[in-house]
């Protein structure tokens, strides 16, 4: 048996354990995996609502659903709401469902236009199974044979220690102890580790996941941080979590301030919440006073402030180091992207292996895809501020008067005029997430596809009707949220029911 290569974990929060597991869970014939963490430095812990791309990586590497979100008291989600974000007063779901159906020539939203057109089709949201389900508060993992497209909602420090019993299990070396100080070979590529504890801790390949520091791919290798605070001014977040007072919903909320928004996620046991803001535009105690006066329960956890700033590494991977999760780079948490981009970063990097001496090809396709797809997710969250008619605030007057990146204004305006829309190249956000948020805050297209006239108008209204029914029919038959997570992997809920009885 050739000698295994000898992969270093610098950080053991949500992108370190992640790691961890997914390496030894699949390469672990191969590689002799180590992972250090503080103690003393505890990890970012909040991060709770994910997107549907994290089931299939837990398939790709064995995680059992149930297991993980019993361990985790997870709930489900079908999408995010965002409140007051076009307008005040208003609200629209970026669903994770399929809405309607297309044809390879034209998108449903344009079918629909051409309804709207002739008088009829009702709301664009009623051909979404998946949004009509989360606003009734129901919920199933699939109906009969058809799937539905979902994510969860998690305890974060539950997962990361969920991760790391699992890691353990199956070989992962933990090693407790602070990072101090890097060595380098005479090639730049990073030797060794040195931990306040006298520890040293040497390997072939370092994945960096110490958070916003960045102590090995940005202090130790000085790779440049891109900011991007231009174009997302939030650099700061109050997190607390409350007593959850009704049955968890099976969605996120996002509720727009007038300078910031509000997260409320709902887990099995308790709801996480927090003020995303810009201290360019809130203070301190203003930000805490707003979250604290919208909460809904009391609050069981004191308010945590975070700091962070956006933008990415202009090179994630570097030498012998690639940097996975916060360590790299983060977007604001507005479409729960952080803990995809750990998953698609160690997808690549798994596809990537062997790392032999010479890794600057792999490194660079390893940089390109990363950056593609850390500039579409930019372009999505900036499209939230941006696309306003808000005007009540120094905060909105900002974001609604910004420059915002030519890619963005080029989607947009394509929108306007032709109500075409496209995925992103590297796949996160399908032109159904696209046209939620464009139509959601307030793009109405001044035309569509000609494709969508070809049917006859008796025809689309058939057709329309029909699906429209086949939603209804399909909520009707969809147990509640709560009940399906009783059923399926409470780990608490059945447990306050035993109380209250
Ligand atoms: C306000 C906010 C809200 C968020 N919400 C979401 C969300 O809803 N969904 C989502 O997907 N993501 C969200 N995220 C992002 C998510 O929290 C992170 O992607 C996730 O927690 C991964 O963090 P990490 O493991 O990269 O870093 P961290 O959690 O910071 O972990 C860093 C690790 O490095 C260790 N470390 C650091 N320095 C040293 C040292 N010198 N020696 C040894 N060890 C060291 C620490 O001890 C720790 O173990 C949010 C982030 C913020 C800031």
């Amino acid at each position: 048996m050739n000698k295994k290569t000898k992969v270093v974990i610098a950080g053991g929060g949500t992108s370190g354990w992640l790691s961890a597991y997914s390496l030894i869970a699949r390469l672990g014939a191969v590689l002799d995996i180590t992972l250090i963490e503080s103690d003393h430095i505890g990890t970012v812990g909040v991060g709770e609502a994910t997107i549907p791309t994290m089931r299939n990586y837990h398939q790709l590497i064995g995680i059992d659903e149930q297991e993980f979100m019993r361990a985790t008291q997870a709930t489900f989600k079908l999408g995010i709401e965002f409140e007051n974000w076009g307008q005040q007063q208003q609200s629209y779901m970026h669903s994770f469902g399929e809405i309607g159906q297309r044809s390879w020539m034209v998108e449903f939203h344009e079918f629909w236009m051409e309804a709207k057109a002739n008088g009829f089709g009702g709301s664009l949201d009623d051909y979404c199974l998946e949004l009509k389900a989360a606003k009734a508060n129901k919920f199933a993992t699939k109906l009969g044979n058809r799937s539905i497209n979902y994510a969860y909602h998690l305890n974060a420090t539950a997962y990361a220690q969920y991760l790391r019993g699992k890691s353990e299990a199956l070989g992962v070396k933990r090693v407790e102890g602070k990072i101090t100080h890097i060595s380098n070979h005479a090639n730049g590529n990073i030797s060794c580790l040195y931990l306040d504890n006298g520890l040293q801790i040497d390997g072939d390949f370092f994945i960096d996941c110490t958070g916003f520091k960045s102590l090995l791919l940005g202090e130790s290798l000085g790779v440049v941080f891109e900011d991007w605070g231009h174009y997302l001014a939030a650099d700061s977040a109050f997190a607390v979590q409350t007593e959850s007072v009704e049955d968890p919903k099976p969605f996120t909320v996002a509720t727009a301030h007038s300078a910031g928004w509000q997260w409320r996620i709902p887990l099995q046991h308790r709801t996480g919440n927090g003020l995303v803001f810009s201290n360019q535009f809130l203070g301190d105690q203003a930000a805490l006073d707003l979250l604290t006066q919208n909460l809904k329960g009391k609050m069981i956890s004191e308010p945590r402030k975070l700091k962070f700033r956006t933008g990415r590494r202009q090179k994630a991977w570097y030498k012998n180091c690639v940097a996975i999760g916060l360590a790299n780079g983060f977007i604001e948490p507005l479409e729960s992207t952080s803990i995809h981009l750990v998953t698609t970063a160690l997808v690549r990097l798994m596809k990537l292996f062997p790392i032999s001496e010479s890794t600057s090809f792999q490194a660079e396709r390893f940089n390109q895809e990363t950056n593609k797809e850390l500039e579409s997710i930019r372009d999505f969250i900036i499209l939230h501020y941006h696309l306003t008619e808000r005007e009540d605030s120094e905060f909105w007057r900002h974001y609604k008067n910004m420059q915002i990146p030519e890619t963005l204004n080029h989607r947009m305006q394509i929108f306007k005029e032709n109500a075409y829309a496209w995925p992103d190249e590297v796949g996160l956000f399908r032109v159904d997430s696209w046209v939620q948020v464009m139509m959601g805050q307030g793009i109405f297209p001044k035309q569509h596809h000609l494709g969508a006239k070809v049917i006859e108008t008796k025809g689309l209204h058939q057709q329309l009707s029909s699906y429209k029914q086949m939603v209804e029919k399909a909520v009707a038959q969809l147990p509640t949220h709560v009940d399906f997570l009783k059923q399926y992997c409470d780990s608490h809920l059945q447990q306050m029911e035993k109380e209250q009885a």
